[in-house]
């Protein structure tokens, strides 16, 4: 038995092979059949020749599409298949019967949508999924390639982090005051004390109740922290993260991306070009000077802002420093300038929005708690947290990433619903 792509080269073009897959598009006439078997390598076309099948022509005639099938003939050459090359078959087997396969061509978005457990068969998902898990490779080949540890933190969590508006409660044996994890953050900096470079890839969820096109209720958080670490070692590390991960996917996914009609040369700019740096000063100067967009300073930026700014530049933008009161209670201020913290979010170009958030932490126990009595959190439900900043507390930062997000900008697609599997949202949640 051999897989669909193994086979697609010209040392087996004369001899007997073997195949199995599903019949992802099928047509014939009463002399031929042709099926274009798929697997998860690649498709193949096979064609049935009504003279070698009189008997049970039939059955052939009848295979509909998604039938699950061996396929037993020799290979040819044939500019005109859909890869250039066909079976002829000389024996198969029906392994699993397929009838009235309900996506067919031109269905609505919301049909696909009900239908996702069977869309996931779909080119266009086939491509996203294995650049999908190109991504999941990379981030965990370049965490451990710098010495970071593997570390989990918590899913139900009893502290909140990142604004409590966007918390999904849990009935935890009827108590309230448990929530479903927004960020690894308050559990991972306890652990930097004993690991120094930690990272993880995890589910976070948020109650997302906005309709956009980048946000998800339960995403997969890829999340860092380091001890030790200063405000620009934090910046590079996501830069680097973020250049091995596109690298990765131009190395191993060019047929898929293809298959997406994704414009690679924009990709290889991030390789290639370094990140453009900027504040969130700097980025209020510019929206004004190139598109008359007046911001008043301290209001965070918003999406239509950071759309118009990506357009400006062909790499992901590195934006640093934003006013204190728009950011997490955790962040550090800048020691030249208080008003502004020391956080960053990289902006992915063309639009596609924030791609990482992160910041170096307040160390101060003093500070942080003055911090969090401005957010209007009660300090005594941190205590645990605290204690991070009691005990032999260090300067250190990490950034999150969403993985949901970048594949959504290396794929190019519209909606970030299409880079996971079952993607949830305020309206959806099933299948
Ligand atoms: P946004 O402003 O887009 O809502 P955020 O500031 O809430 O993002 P962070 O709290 O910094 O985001 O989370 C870290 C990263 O997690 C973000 O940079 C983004 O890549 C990702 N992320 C955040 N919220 C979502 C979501 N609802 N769905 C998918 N990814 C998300
Ligand atoms: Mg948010």
């Amino acid at each position: 038995m051999e897989h669909i792509d193994e086979v697609l080269n010209d040392a087996w073009v004369g001899k007997e092979i073997e195949v199995r897959g599903w019949v992802h598009r099928e047509r014939g006439s009463n002399k031929m059949k042709f099926i274009l078997l798929r697997d998860s390598t690649n498709y193949v076309q096979c064609v049935f020749n009504r003279n070698d099948f009189e008997k049970i022509w039939n059955e052939i005639d009848h295979v509909q599409v998604e039938t699950s099938i061996i396929v037993r003939g020799e290979l040819k050459k044939d500019e005109r298949a859909p890869t250039g090359y066909e079976v002829r078959v000389k024996s198969y087997e029906i392994v699993g019967k397929s009838e009235n396969f309900p996506i067919t061509k031109d269905q609505s978005i919301e049909f696909l949508a009900d239908n996702r457990h069977l869309w996931l068969r779909s080119s266009k998902m086939m491509a996203i999924l294995k650049i999908r898990s190109t991504v999941f490779g990379a981030i965990h080949e370049y965490f451990r390639g710098e010495g970071f540890y593997e570390y989990q933190s918590p899913i139900f969590q009893a502290v909140q982090c990142e604004g409590g508006s966007e918390l999904f409660s849990v009935n935890y044996f009827d108590r309230k005051d448990v929530f479903l994890a927004q960020t690894w953050q308050l559990y991972a900096e306890p652990a930097i004390f004993s690991l120094e470079k930690i990272y993880t890839i995890a589910p976070s969820f948020r109650a997302e109740r906005s309709k956009t096109s980048r946000h998800l209720t339960e995403y997969w958080h890829a999340e860092m922290e380091v001890a030790w670490a200063d405000f620009d070692t934090i910046i590079n590390y996501g830069e680097a993260c973020v250049k091995h991960i596109v690298k990765r996917v131009l190395e191993k996914n060019e047929r898929e991306l293809k298959i997406l009609e994704r414009d690679t040369s924009k990709l290889e700019l991030a390789v290639k070009k370094p990140f453009v740096r900027m504040t969130y000063t700097d980025a209020l100067k510019v929206l004004d000077e190139k598109f008359g967009m007046k911001i008043e300073w301290g209001k965070d930026l918003r999406t239509i802002e950071e759309e118009k700014l990506t357009t400006l530049y062909d790499v992901p933008i590195i934006c640093t420093r934003y006013p204190k009161k728009v950011k997490a209670f955790y962040m550090i201020e800048d020691p030249e300038n208080p008003d502004v913290v020391l956080g960053v979010d990289f902006l992915a170009p063309d639009g596609y929005g924030e791609i990482i958030g992160g910041s170096q932490r307040e160390h101060d126990i003093e500070k942080i708690k003055a911090r969090l009595v401005e957010a209007g959190e009660d300090p005594s439900q941190y205590e645990f947290y605290l204690d991070t900043r009691r005990y032999g507390s260090v300067p250190h930062g990490g950034f999150g990433l969403g993985v949901e997000r970048v594949v959504r900008w290396i794929c190019g697609l519209d909606t970030i619903k299409d880079a996971i599997p079952f993607p949830r949202t305020i309206e959806r949640y099933k299948p």
